[in-house]
């Protein structure tokens, strides 16, 4: 007999919903079988509920040094991934930074040690490429890298320190696309940033709110432009992270539309969140300053609009979380950057609420229906990062990630309640319909009725394959 059954739920996939009992034997998927015929040692109720494959976030910076190691985010591998699998995510993919003269190589091993020991959820990294790539050689080290699982590199187009020049993208594309791995980038003129923020400087505009005009669409939409142009020039496909303008979404649609195999995420904050939100908190407004930025309110339904046509293809968090009060144990916070907006540390926490802001904003508002749901928060991010078919579906032979969502559910978010360890919530006293009864990670329940049960370190690494989809899915 198998050990747990899933049953009396609506399974769903991309391609549609199906009413079928889920079959779990150990830590993977052993059928799907007609509602009332399956047996089992363990039962889930999952009636008037969905399920789903486990989200996927393919872009979390969990204890992530920022400010040139001058700080570091809140929530470690332990906590952040608590959270994540408190709002039913089963996999996350963070990032690998180096340090000046610290091999990415050696990075990685580190950061894979630090991680090994605190998971709770399987989580994958991306190395980061380091500015100085070609001058060290870091081009052999990443198609090392690529052998053992790191299957996407994440190249910076902007901040001092990361941020790579054309010949290294160049340089860099072309081996992503020899060993069959996908290129990422942070998409914005870092010349056009630091220019924009010395005349903010210059003219005294440094409260927090002036961040956004230090980070303009035009910047944006350029580095977009010009990451496309060098894929296509060097044959490789090409994944832009955290696409926030609209303009940087367009340039998107037209690439796929003439078959560039380029693929745009966008995150939760850019969605739901918008500059006129921040604009008069004075150093409140910190909480939202991340890059690029939350945009004008007016920018947010076109983003909704790329993810309805596959402009954009998935949704990630950019999770980094800092607090706006200083716990003692923790580097400077949000607080380091008090009235100046440049030492303020970029990032917001979301790791913990993705799926049910998209679910209600997304399914419940009707822009579109539950399979592009899952398409976007954990098929495609499986598919593009060498998960699948192990991850982002529920089949036979597929690891057993899923969650039973209850589309009824009802909750009103507060950072009291959170498990990310931060002292705030951009969406505090939103009413949120719709979440997860239960979570299964790897065939164990780890979160029931809100109630987290998975040991330190469980989680696993994951060797990932080549993206199975480098092409993407059509304009
Ligand atoms: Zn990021």
């Amino acid at each position: 007999m198998a050990a747990l059954i899933v049953r009396g739920g609506e399974v769903v996939s991309v391609s549609g919903v199906f009413a079928a009992d889920v079959v779990i034997d150990g830590e993977k998927i052993v059928g799907l079988v007609d509602p009332g015929t399956g047996t089992a040692d363990r039962e889930i109720d999952a009636r008037g509920c969905y399920v789903l494959p486990g989200g996927i976030d393919t872009h979390t910076h969990l204890e992530n040094p920022a400010l040139a190691f001058t700080t570091v985010s809140s929530d470690d591998f332990h906590t952040g991934t608590i959270a994540a699998a408190a709002g039913g995510t089963t996999t996350i993919v963070d990032f690998v930074k180096s340090r000046p003269e610290e091999s990415i190589y050696d990075a990685f091993q580190a950061r894979r040690a630090v991680a090994d020991e605190k998971v709770v959820v399987d989580y994958g990294l991306h190395p980061m490429v380091p500015s100085n790539a070609l001058e060290v050689d870091s081009i052999s080290e990443l198609r090392q890298l690529a052998a053992e699982g790191a299957t996407s590199w994440k190249f910076f187009m902007a901040y001092h320190g990361m941020m790579v020049d054309d010949a290294t993208l160049i340089a860099g594309f072309r081996a992503a696309a020899e060993e069959g791995v996908l290129p990422m980038v942070h998409a914005e003129n870092g010349h056009l940033v630091q220019d924009a923020t010395d005349r903010l400087v210059e003219a005294g505009m440094v409260e927090e709110h002036h961040h956004l005009a230090a980070h303009t669409h035009t910047s944006e939409q350029e580095a977009v432009h010009r990451a496309i142009a060098i894929a296509e020039s060097v044959g490789s496909a090409l994944f832009v992270v955290h696409v926030s303008s609209r303009y940087a979404a367009a340039e998107i649609q037209q690439a796929r539309a003439r078959a560039v195999p380029v693929h745009g995420e966008t995150c939760p904050q850019y969605l739901l969140a918008a500059y006129e939100d921040y604009e008069g908190l004075g150093h409140e407004a910190a909480k939202y300053l991340c890059s690029p930025p939350i945009r004008e309110r007016a920018n947010q339904e076109s983003l909704w609009d790329a993810l309805v046509s596959d402009a954009l293809s998935t949704i990630g968090t950019d999770h980094a979380a800092f607090c706006m009060g200083q716990p003692d144990d923790l580097p400077p916070q949000k607080g380091r950057g008090v009235g100046y907006f440049p030492d303020v540390p970029n990032g917001v926490p979301g790791i913990e609420d993705r799926l049910s802001l998209i679910w209600q904003a997304g399914v419940r508002q009707g822009r579109f229906d539950v399979s592009r749901f899952v398409d976007l928060v954990s098929t495609r991010p499986a598919r593009l990062f060498g998960l699948y078919p192990q991850k982002g579906t529920i089949a036979p032979g597929s690891d057993a990630d899923l969650v039973v969502w209850d589309p009824e559910a009802r909750r009103t978010v507060r950072a009291a309640d959170q498990h990310m360890r931060t002292d705030y919530n951009l969406y505090e006293g939103t009413e949120i319909v719709g979440g997860p009864t239960h979570v299964v990670s790897r065939g164990e329940l780890v979160v029931e009725h809100g109630e987290i049960s998975a040991a330190r370190g469980r989680g696993r690494y994951l060797a990932r394959r080549r993206p199975i989809e480098p092409v993407g899915s059509g304009g």
